[in-house]
C-alpha cells in the first residue's frame, strides 16, 4: 500500500481566480508546483488531483477544454521529469442533482485509493476550502487547509512531507 498526496486543483496547483477556470489561457500553474510535485513523487507520494469542476455541468467549458488544461500541466511536469498519477474530477453542479463525487463527498478519494492501492490512513489532502478537508476526514485522510495560491513547496516542507 502506498501513501497518497491528494491535491485540490484551483488555488493549490493553479491560481484561484475567484471564478471558474474556463479555458487554457486562465490556467496558470503556481510557480513552485512542478518542483513541489517532483519532490513529493521522489519522496514516495502518489500525487493525485481531486477537483470539483461544476463549470462543466453549467456549460461554462467542456471536458475537452479541461483536458487541454490537464495536458498542459502534464507537459510542464514532464519537462521537470515528473508526473501526477491522475487527476480525478467531479463535473456535476449541485443545482442539477446530488452526486457523491463532488467534494465534500469523498467518492473520488475512495476511487483513487482503490485504483492505486493507496492507504487512506497514511494519506494527505491539501485544499483551500473547507469542503476539501471535509472530504478527506470523511475517509480517514489527513486534511490540510491552506490559503489559496500558497506555496505548495512550503506547505510540504512545513508538514515534513518532503525533506
Ligand atoms: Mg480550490
Ligand atoms: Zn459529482
Amino acid at each position: 500500500m502506498r501513501k497518497g498526496l491528494f491535491l485540490d486543483r484551483d488555488g493549490v496547483i493553479n491560481t484561484e481566480r475567484g471564478a471558474h477556470t474556463v479555458r487554457l489561457a486562465d490556467f496558470e500553474i503556481l510557480p513552485d508546483v512542478p518542483q513541489a510535485i517532483k519532490e513529493a513523487v521522489d519522496a514516495g507520494w502518489v500525487v493525485i488531483g481531486i477537483t470539483n469542476q461544476s463549470g462543466i455541468d453549467l456549460g461554462l467549458y467542456d471536458g475537452k477544454e479541461m483536458e487541454r488544461m490537464h495536458g498542459y500541466l502534464h507537459d510542464v511536469l514532464a519537462e521537470r521529469g515528473t508526473a501526477m498519477t491522475e487527476i480525478l474530477y467531479c463535473p456535476h453542479h449541485p443545482s442539477k442533482g446530488k452526486c457523491l463525487c463532488r467534494k465534500p463527498g469523498s467518492l473520488l478519494l475512495e476511487r483513487a485509493a482503490a485504483r492505486h492501492e493507496i492507504d487512506l490512513s497514511a494519506s494527505v489532502m491539501i485544499g483551500d476550502r473547507e469542503r476539501d478537508v471535509l472530504a478527506a476526514s470523511a475517509v480517514g485522510v489527513r486534511g490540510i487547509l491552506v490559503e489559496p495560491n500558497t506555496s505548495l513547496l512550503e506547505i510540504l516542507r512545513t508538514h515534513r512531507m518532503i525533506a
